[in-house]
């Protein structure tokens, strides 16, 4: 292949492995662009699959099985590599900071999809004595942990207490109750020793759900004999209980912190128009509102005039459009705009090989839904493999 002269490359930076950049690399292996020079900055090298995260809870996939390693995607596409973790943007010189002295990164065209954190809503003990379930390599050590605890101790009672009633929570809830309840079995000890409790500050488990999920879901924590405890706001946390606005109070052995997502700061600092909760703001190409060379998909991102919930299935779907306005962009061709459907099919694993689904006003569940899931959750991820 016939490359440009130096002087004529262009610096496309991509910050952050999330679930539209590896899509956006995967492009540029298949249709490479032979005046561009990219480069992927990435905290970790491993990038989960958000989908299939509770399924590794839950026991039924490996590791290596739910995760794209970056830096063997970015061989495919001959692109450069380098974990490391982004801590602002010098839009005055097109320069990415990042973390550990290093020198900034120039770049011409910049991308950003680094999801997103649990907000801890100002509360000094979550990452104190919870496991946050952001970033998910940090949350799966705790939760390897929390395993070697059961496994030496399988008798001593052990209480958890998730709290976030959206789908990652509810989700979380049952895969770790399943987990940790075959575990005690396999050394003959009670199941009843494992008790779950799901506290949530909204009315309705799974809000953004139709309310048949919502009847499924509840259902299944009853029959599991999960605790829920709803429209009760964590106002503090201590080394050993949650502490709720009404007065109730949550003891625990291991806390998840699994509550609505938070903007990471640097966007704002940076200079960048966000939304109200500090979310990088882009228009429907998914470039940023305010300066138009720098694009961001997923969580990090919010479409302001076409809001879409935050949740890896937008982040999976607007892979392939942000590759092609990337692409278009760094032509000087015009870019294209995208309007995601708001129906789309929702699949909520229970941690048993079972799932419950919707689209739009229709719910369904059952060992099919599990495997339907399965199936489109490992054919998504072998793209990358
Ligand atoms: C337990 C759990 C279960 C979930 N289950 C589902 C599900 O079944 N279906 C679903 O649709 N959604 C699910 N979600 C939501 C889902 O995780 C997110 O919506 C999704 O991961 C967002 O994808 P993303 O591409 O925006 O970013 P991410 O997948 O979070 O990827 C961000 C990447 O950027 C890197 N990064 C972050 N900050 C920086 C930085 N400053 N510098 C450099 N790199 C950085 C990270 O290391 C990471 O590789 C779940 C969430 C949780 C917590």
């Amino acid at each position: 292949m016939l490359s440009a002269p130096l002087e004529t490359r262009r610096n496309l930076l991509l910050i952050g492995g999330g679930h539209a950049h590896v899509a956006v690399v995967k492009a540029f292996a298949d249709h490479p662009l032979p005046q561009v020079c990219l480069t992927l900055l990435s905290q970790h090298r491993m990038a989960p699959y958000s989908g299939m995260v509770p399924g590794l809870i839950a026991g039924h996939y490996q590791v290596e099985e739910s995760h794209i390693d970056l830096p063997r995607l970015c061989e495919r596409a001959d692109a450069s590599f380098e974990q490391t973790r982004v801590t602002g943007l010098d839009l005055a010189n097109k320069e990415a900071r990042v973390s550990g002295g290093h020198a900034p990164i120039r770049f011409d065209l910049v991308s950003v999809n680094t999801g997103s954190t649990p907000g801890d809503g100002g509360l000094a003990g979550v990452s104190e004595h919870g496991i946050p379930v952001k970033p998910i390599s940090q949350f799966l050590k705790g939760w390897e942990r929390l395993m070697d605890r059961v496994t030496r101790d399988p008798a001593a009672p052990m209480r958890v207490v998730v709290v976030g009633g959206g789908a990652g929570g509810v989700e979380l809830a049952l895969a770790v109750q399943h987990r940790l309840v075959s575990l005690v079995s396999e050394r003959d000890v009670r199941a009843d020793v494992i008790q779950v409790t799901l506290v949530s500050a909204s009315e309705v488990l799974v809000p953004m759900h139709n309310r048949w999920v919502q009847a499924k879901l509840n259902r299944i924590l009853r029959e599991r004999r999960i605790r829920s405890l709803l429209s009760q706001r964590v106002v503090e946390v201590t080394s050993r209980s949650v502490r709720c606005d009404s007065g109730v109070e949550v003891p625990f052995d291991a806390l998840f912190w699994a509550t609505t997502a938070s903007a990471p700061g640097w966007i704002q600092e940076s200079g960048l128009r966000a939304d109200a909760q500090g979310f990088l703001g882009v228009n429907e190409c998914y470039q940023s509102l305010s300066h138009a060379f720098v694009f961001a998909a997923g969580d990090v991102a919010s479409a302001i005039h076409n809001p879409r919930p935050k949740s890896g299935v937008f982040a999976v779907r607007q892979g392939p459009l942000l590759a092609l306005n990337l692409r278009r962009a760094l032509q000087g061709e015009a870019l294209v705009p995208l309007k995601l459907q708001m129906r789309f099919l929702s699949l909520i694993g229970t941690g048993d090989r079972h799932a419950v689904g919707s689209r739009g006003k229709l719910a369904f569940e059952g060992r099919w839904v599990w495997w339907l899931k399965d199936w489109i959750d490992r054919r998504w991820i072998k793209q990358y493999a």
